[in-house]
């Protein structure tokens, strides 16, 4: 979940290309940052934000799919011909074919779900739901079957709970949801209720290696990623896929100030592709493991070039 309020972009000001539709919530995930905070706007400001995004809007909570009027708003931004509107969602509510349907032809392009686990007992802890895995994995094939997996992302938080079985998980979405467009790994984040539970954090050292290791098998299998969180010293071979180095490198730098380089970072070789570790897991876990790189940074900018050139 990104922060509300002005982003700048580009060097400019502008308003942040996020809509919080109210703060309520069906699920009560141990890892939610956003839960203590009520970002609901009103309607004279969801207009405005919605009239200033330039292409990509993301619509958010709480959960945004308990909001009854949640199809205007999809329908105004289409209308206005933003190219990108994105709805994050835990997708309980997918089960409801006509419902997707009805987001569809409004104008949603991509829905961002969340999926924390692969398998039940820790999907109801991450979750704190029961008996609701079978129904998300249903609900999640219905998805795909009415928008099409080009228009569906997972979205995994990584926490101490769940990375020791990220490569477990990626072959279960492999296996199970093959046409899903993508799977975006975000390092749990040290706010909202993460705050009181700051035993969810895990240290970049012992994350690191594992996600490394399941994105090895989503390379040879033609499964595509993206991550945030990772300072890309952490990601040894895939640097490319840290979204801060794309923002980066495309002088994108909306929500860079979550994170910060720190002393240690002095003379890193990727200081220009790397925003620094996250500024809230420094602050619990400080910078002992970052690790300047000698890299050339040119093959990592080729990839990334390589990857802008895609449609
Ligand atoms: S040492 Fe600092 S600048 Fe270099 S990759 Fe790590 S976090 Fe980024």
């Amino acid at each position: 979940m990104s922060a509300p309020g002005r982003g700048r972009r580009d060097g400019k000001s502008v308003p942040a290309p996020n809509i919080f539709l109210g703060s309520r919530c069906n699920y009560d995930c141990l890892f939610c940052s956003g839960a203590l905070l009520d970002k609901t706007q009103p309607p004279e400001v969801l207009r405005d934000i919605i009239a200033s995004c330039p292409d990509t809007l993301s619509i958010e909570g709480g959960e945004p799919t308990l909001c009854r009027d949640l199809d205007i708003w999809v329908r105004r931004a289409h209308r206005q011909g933003i190219r990108d509107i994105i709805l994050c969602t835990n997708g309980a509510r997918f089960c409801d074919e006509a419902y997707v349907r009805k987001l569809c032809d409004c104008g949603v392009t991509l829905f961002n779900v969340n999926f924390p686990a692969h398998e039940e007992k820790l999907f109801s802890i991450l979750t704190r739901t029961s008996g609701q895995f079978q129904k998300r994995v249903a609900a999640l094939r219905t998805l795909i079957a009415v928008a099409g997996g080009k228009r569906v992302r997972l979205n995994m938080v990584v926490n101490r709970l769940n990375f020791l079985v990220i490569p477990q998980y990626v072959r279960f979405v492999k296996e199970r949801f093959p046409e899903v467009f993508y799977i975006e790994f975000n390092l749990v984040k040290v706010l909202g209720r993460v705050e009181r539970r700051p035993y969810l954090v895990p240290r970049l050292q012992d994350a690191a290696p594992v996600l490394v290791r399941a994105l090895r098998y989503m390379t040879r299998a033609r499964m595509k990623f993206i991550i945030d969180g990772f300072p890309l010293c952490a990601l040894d071979g895939y640097e490319h896929a840290a979204i801060d180095a794309a923002k980066r490198y495309f002088h994108d730098d909306l929500y860079l100030d979550e994170k910060a380089k720190t002393r240690k970072c002095a003379g890193c070789s990727l200081g220009g592709l790397c925003a620094g570790p996250r500024k809230d897991y420094v602050s619990l876990h400080g910078d002992l493991e970052l690790a300047p790189s000698r890299k050339d940074p040119g093959p990592i900018i080729a990839k990334l070039q390589a990857m802008a050139s895609k449609p």
